[in-house]
């Protein structure tokens, strides 16, 4: 059974084509520059090697449509019919507080996730016009929406709760949700598999590390606690983002720097974490070269970057009691083992030696194509 993945982001849609069965992507690639100048497809797939076109692109809608000539092309395509595509799997990023699981697109879900573009003002629109781009490109074919703060609905009320008046809980829904929800999910199912134990009887910690960054105490399977807020700022260090501070800052900088609502949010999301701390780049990759080439201010960057790992698996370990793994991933967590070796060796004298710490490649991909099957498969 093919299951077409789809991830559409605001100027950009990526795709990943998958024989469910076998666990195999025939093809993937991207449409990017969306709506902008100099549009292009990057296409891959095993038997064809790469191919990159430059093409207009003036939305989601056009892109749903190069991507479906592209896999049915008749040379470098991997598809003879579109109608051999069975399911269709979209990522989107907030499903709210309305939906903990995987769920088939129906015109009442996406009424709802219309609703969260308020909490996600970035990410639900894009992927609304990839929803709705699918619709009538793969008409009659199955949609299924993963969500990225799915995982985390299982949170108790005491962890996403914020210390604002709770009315504003009421009005707004202003809480913790969390993100990169498919990855924790996908890291933590492969832990327990690794450790030959059940999902349901393991306590871990997953470290989500690539370009965004969060982690998350999973208790038996479920999401307990994560880093990442009501937006993805909250939390550890990342790329461009600064995580946790001081609230107060926003004022403070609003009024010494003399700078907009907008343009603080933007500070703090583009501007910050190893970029803004390094002055070099969001790129660990540079970062450690710039290490390397005796740069202290990367290195700066670097010691903070873990530290505030340390600190939050410390806090994590506290709320599990017992911690079987902490499980690295993404581009960083599955590229620079001198993060996990400093970690094991820092933390190893509180845990005891008893908890095992690893890196495991994620694959939100997969997963989102293996939850289309499971609910295209039940209908
Ligand atoms: P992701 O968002 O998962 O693609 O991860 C992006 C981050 O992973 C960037 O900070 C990259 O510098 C980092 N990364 C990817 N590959 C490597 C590598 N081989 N060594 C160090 N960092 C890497």
């Amino acid at each position: 059974m093919l299951i077409l993945v789809v991830n559409c982001g605001s100027s950009s849609a990526k795709y990943d084509l998958f024989d469910v069965e076998k666990e195999a992507s025939l093809c993937r690639g991207s449409v990017e520059r969306i709506g902008e100048e100099g549009s292009s497809l990057t296409h891959e797939s095993g038997e064809n090697g790469k191919i990159h076109r430059d093409l207009s692109c003036p939305d989601h809608h056009r892109a749903i449509e190069i991507i479906r000539d592209m896999i049915t092309d008749p040379e470098k395509g991997v598809l003879k019919d579109v109608s051999e595509v069975t399911g269709v799997g979209h990522r989107v990023v907030h499903g709210g507080e309305k939906f903990n699981t995987s769920t088939l697109i129906n015109a009442e879900v996406i009424d709802t996730i219309e609703r969260f573009v308020e909490l996600a003002p970035l990410h639900n629109p894009p992927s609304l016009e990839g929803i709705r781009g699918c619709m009538k490109i793969f008409s009659g074919v199955p949609q299924v929406a993963v969500f990225d703060t799915a995982f985390h609905q299982s949170m108790p009320d005491h962890a996403f709760t914020y210390g604002i008046p709770y009315e504003l809980y009421e009005k707004y829904r202003i809480r913790k949700y969390g993100f990169h929800g498919t990855s924790h999910r996908y890291v933590a199912r492969k832990a327990a598999e690794e450790l030959g134990r059940d999902p349901g009887e393991v306590n871990l910690i997953t470290v989500h590390l690539g370009n965004g960054c969060s982690i998350a105490a999973v208790q038996k399977g479920k999401s307990v606690d994560t880093s990442m807020g009501f937006t993805p700022l909250e939390g550890l260090l990342m790329g461009t983002r600064s995580g946790d501070l001081d609230p107060a800052l926003v004022t403070f900088l609003m009024q010494r720097e003399d700078l907009s609502a907008e343009e603080v949010n933007d500070l703090m999301n583009k501007k910050s974490g190893l970029l803004g701390l390094s002055g070099i780049s969001n790129d660990m990759r540079d970062i450690l070269g710039a290490i390397d080439e005796g740069n202290a201010r990367a290195e700066l960057a670097y010691d903070v970057f873990v530290y505030r790992i340390k600190k939050y698996i410390g806090s994590y370990a506290a709320v599990l009691g017992r911690v079987d793994a902490v499980v690295l991933t993404a581009g960083i967590g599955e590229n620079v083992p001198r993060i996990k070796e400093q970690l094991e060796r820092e933390l190893n004298p509180m845990f005891g030696g008893s908890t095992r710490f690893m890196s495991i490649g994620t694959n939100e991909e997969l997963l989102i194509a293996k939850d289309t099957y499971k609910i295209v498969n039940s209908e």
